[in-house]
């Protein structure tokens, strides 16, 4: 099973010194990321270290207070952010997929909107898309029905759909009950293989020792050490991701 797909082509990422201030909480405060062309950036830290937040800065789910973020180092910040949104994708803890459509409406809607492809364009790619992350046989199903893995895989999908450039993950096997997370990363590690540029933050750090090409740690708003995975967790130097890893390993 791949979820790949061969017609895009990758871009480098970069975050530069993103300041963001929610009223005097400083919650960024000179993030700095750098994620090669079809490189996997793994974000790890404590919880409310601002990890969600920078990933919803670099597809302008907020706007930076300043900073810039750049694909193949063009800043998007003055870009269409439905356009933006087109190029990078983002997956959710919680899903998002809207509960009273089928599996394949949840796809076949952003298709229509965002890349307006006709009604059976949208059908053929959705169905193709679903195919990829093993789903074919839930198109007409409703979300409800499926188990959270299988929620999952199908927003990956949708959002797969659209022929993003750079892939963002937030937590998207956090809320999955243990047997389900493996087919989540699976997939997600298919397409990292498969060349995606892609940004997750996750708790799973078999998964980033494995996957990921860069481990960034985040701590207050800042990303205090990255590195090769091996780097990072064999020989951390900043006490404070010493300490962090104790924790989680
Ligand atoms: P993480 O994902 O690392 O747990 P977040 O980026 O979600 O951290 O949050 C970082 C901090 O910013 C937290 O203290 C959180 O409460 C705060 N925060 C996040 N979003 C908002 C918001 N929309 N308004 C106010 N504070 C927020
Ligand atoms: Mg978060």
């Amino acid at each position: 099973m791949t979820a790949t797909t061969s017609n895009t082509t990758s871009v480098s990422l970069g975050v530069r010194d993103v300041h963001l201030a929610f009223g005097a909480h400083r919650v960024l405060r000179g993030a700095e990321l750098d994620v090669a062309r079809g490189a996997t950036a793994c974000v790890i830290g404590p919880s409310g270290s601002g990890k969600s937040t920078l990933l919803r800065t670099i597809n302008r789910l907020i706007e930076p207070d300043s900073g810039d973020v750049l694909l193949d180092g063009r800043s998007v910040l003055r870009d269409d952010p439905d356009a933006l949104r087109q190029r990078v994708g983002m997956v959710f803890q919680q899903f998002n997929l809207f509960p009273h459509m089928t599996v394949l409406r949840n796809i076949t809607l952003a298709l229509r909107k965002l890349r307006k492809l006709s009604e059976d364009e949208a059908v053929q790619l959705a169905r193709a898309q679903l195919d990829l992350v093993g789903l074919a046989a839930k198109a007409d199903s409703r979300p409800a029905h499926l188990s959270g893995g299988q929620q999952q895989r199908v927003a990956i999908a949708r959002a797969l759909a659209l022929r993003p450039q750079v892939m963002l993950f937030d937590e998207a096997t956090s809320a999955l009950d243990p047997e389900l997370v493996k087919g989540v990363l699976g997939v997600m590690a298919d397409l990292a293989a498969g060349g995606m540029t892609m940004v997750v933050v996750t708790h799973e750090m078999g998964f980033a020792r494995e996957v990921a090409d860069t481990v960034a740690f985040m701590d207050r708003g800042v990303v205090l050490e990255a590195g090769e995975p091996a780097a990072i967790f064999e020989s951390p130097e900043h006490p404070r991701l010493r300490r962090f890893l104790s924790q989680v390993l």
